[in-house]
């Protein structure tokens, strides 16, 4: 049966532009549809004005330490509006450029919102279209709690929004989103408190990793309150108050940024017109092979509930295309020993086991090295921040199965460990490779 496409992919953000792209690369009649800007969470509410903001933050960092260099530096002020104005006009000039990606490679661009009439066809609007497969990619959006006053907080998308800076923030939630705004709000001058339901934050992390952030977070001076399960938000006459389950109160703020993790985005796809199943979350369940329950039907990236990071999204739709277009059969995305970096301050860069999760699987046979130290950049400063490394490893090779560091740029330092870890790098392998001195990351390879 003739079709409009070869392949229609539904979202143009990280793995849908990934995997559209690549399969046009190969010579398949390729169209995105996308409801929003070009690029997606990643680019327009999430890693790169993150990034920007990060780096803002860490600019203020690093002026505390210039005078200990023999600066004379006085900093008077920081101007979050023309920082947002400038982030903005960068995210506009990505937008354009993806769009011109998908010119070049003659990929069709549908704007706007697409769902399914049935399992070939697909409406964007009036329009309807048909293809022979179908990418799922929709990405998700952030959770906000159903409680009352819930809307008086923001999500991460909000915090994109915001024009100037709130002078007293909370944010609800544990995880990567809650700390790292947290970081950003506390370099930049906001008095910050992070609330968490439990008793602490980065949960599925490393304990040393947790320890140290944790500890790096209280230095800095951001408030953490553990065991708060939010009740409602309430407005008072000088800022809004969180009320716990258990009846305690936080608060005034003048922002409380809800935190909580991320929903898939298939509430409107209309999914069961084309007969693909979702789970009890919404998210779409896929075999190794990213393949829905439907044959022609594809899904990756966060709408599949795995790991919601832009590489995974990116490298899954790369690898889909790869298989199905250029013969490649075994190629797939492997979901394991995935390298990720925490925008704290410092920075947590993490790949492999945990430390208890190795232990819960190979027992007696792991052994963990660890160090901590205060890196050279300190020498002179009155404001040290520990980096703290560990190394987790099994049998009697000592295979590297876990590497865990937090401190001054291991947000750079973890990529190239982490292939040694990918090829399945020995400690002697890493004890091997001659040191680069003097650096932090020469202590991966000099542990005792
Ligand atoms: P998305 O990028 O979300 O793209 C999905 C697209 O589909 C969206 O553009 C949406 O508009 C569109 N869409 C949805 N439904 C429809 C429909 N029915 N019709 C048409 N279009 C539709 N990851 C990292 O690796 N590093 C980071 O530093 C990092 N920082 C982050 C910071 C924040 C604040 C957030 C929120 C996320 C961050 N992430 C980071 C995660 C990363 O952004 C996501 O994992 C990634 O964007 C997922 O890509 P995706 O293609 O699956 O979905
Ligand atoms: P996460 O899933 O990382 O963390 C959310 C946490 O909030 C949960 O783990 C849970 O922790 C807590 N929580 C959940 N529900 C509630 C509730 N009702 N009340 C209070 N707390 C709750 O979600 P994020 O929104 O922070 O980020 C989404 C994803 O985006 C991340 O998992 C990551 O994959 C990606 N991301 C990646 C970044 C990077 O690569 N640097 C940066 C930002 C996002 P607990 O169970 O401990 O209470």
């Amino acid at each position: 049966m003739a079709t409009d496409f070869d392949l229609l992919v539904i979202g143009g953000g990280s793995g849908g532009l990934a995997h559209a792209q690549r399969a046009a690369e190969y010579g398949v009649k390729a169209a995105v549809v996308e409801s929003g800007p070009l690029g997606g969470t990643c680019v327009n509410v999430g890693c790169v004005p993150k990034k920007i903001m990060w780096y803002s933050a860490h600019h203020a960092y690093q002026m505390k330490h210039a005078k200990d260099f023999g600066f004379d530096v006085s900093v008077n002020s920081h101007d979050w509006a023309d920082l947002k104005k400038k982030r903005d006009a960068y995210i506009q000039r990505l937008n354009g450029i993806y769009e011109s990606n998908l010119d070049r490679r003659d990929v069709t661009y549908l704007q706007g919102h697409a769902s399914f009439i049935d399992d070939r066809t697909v409406a964007v609007g009036d329009t309807q279209y048909t293809a022979g497969r179908f990418v799922i990619a929709t990405g998700g959006y952030p959770t906000v709690p159903d409680i009352p006053g819930a809307e008086l907080g923001i999500t991460s998308d909000g915090f994109f929004e915001l024009e100037e800076l709130p002078r007293r923030v909370a944010l609800a939630g544990s995880g990567y989103i809650s700390v790292e705004l947290a970081g950003v709000f506390n370099a930049l001058g906001a008095e910050t408190t992070v609330l968490f339901r439990r008793d602490g934050v980065l949960r599925t992390f490393d304990s040393m990793l947790r320890k140290g952030v944790e500890d790096a977070m209280r230095k800095d001076g951001i408030t953490l309150e553990k065991g708060v399960v939010p009740a409602s938000l309430k407005k008072t006459d000088s800022g809004i108050r969180l009320i716990a389950e258990d009846g305690r109160e936080f608060g005034e703020y003048d922002a409380v940024v809800w935190a909580i993790g991320r929903a898939p985005n298939t509430d409107t796809l209309n999914a069961e017109a084309a007969g693909v199943e979702l789970d009890a979350r919404g998210f779409i369940p896929t075999d190794d092979w990213q393949k829905t329950n439907v044959e022609h039907i594809f899904a990756l990236g966060d709408v599949t509930g795995r790991e919601a990071l832009t590489p995974v999204a990116i490298a899954a739709g790369r690898r889909l295309a790869d298989r199905l277009y250029n013969g490649m059969t075994d190629r797939r995305l492997e979901y394991h020993t995935i390298p990720t970096v925490v925008f704290t301050h410092p920075p947590i860069g993490t790949v492999g086991l945990t430390e208890e999760a190795a232990r819960a699987l190979h027992a007696e046979k792991v052994k963990v090295y660890e160090t901590r130290f205060n890196p050279m950049m300190y020498a002179f400063s009155e404001h040290k921040t520990e980096t703290a490394m560990k190394l987790v490893v099994t049998g009697d090779d000592e295979k590297i199965i876990g590497c865990h560091i937090i401190g001054d740029g291991v947000d750079e330092m973890l990529q190239g460990f982490a292939v040694a870890i990918r090829m399945g790098a020995t400690k002697a392998q890493f004890d091997d490779t001659v040191a680069i001195h003097p650096t932090s990351s020469e202590e991966l390879v000099t542990m005792r």
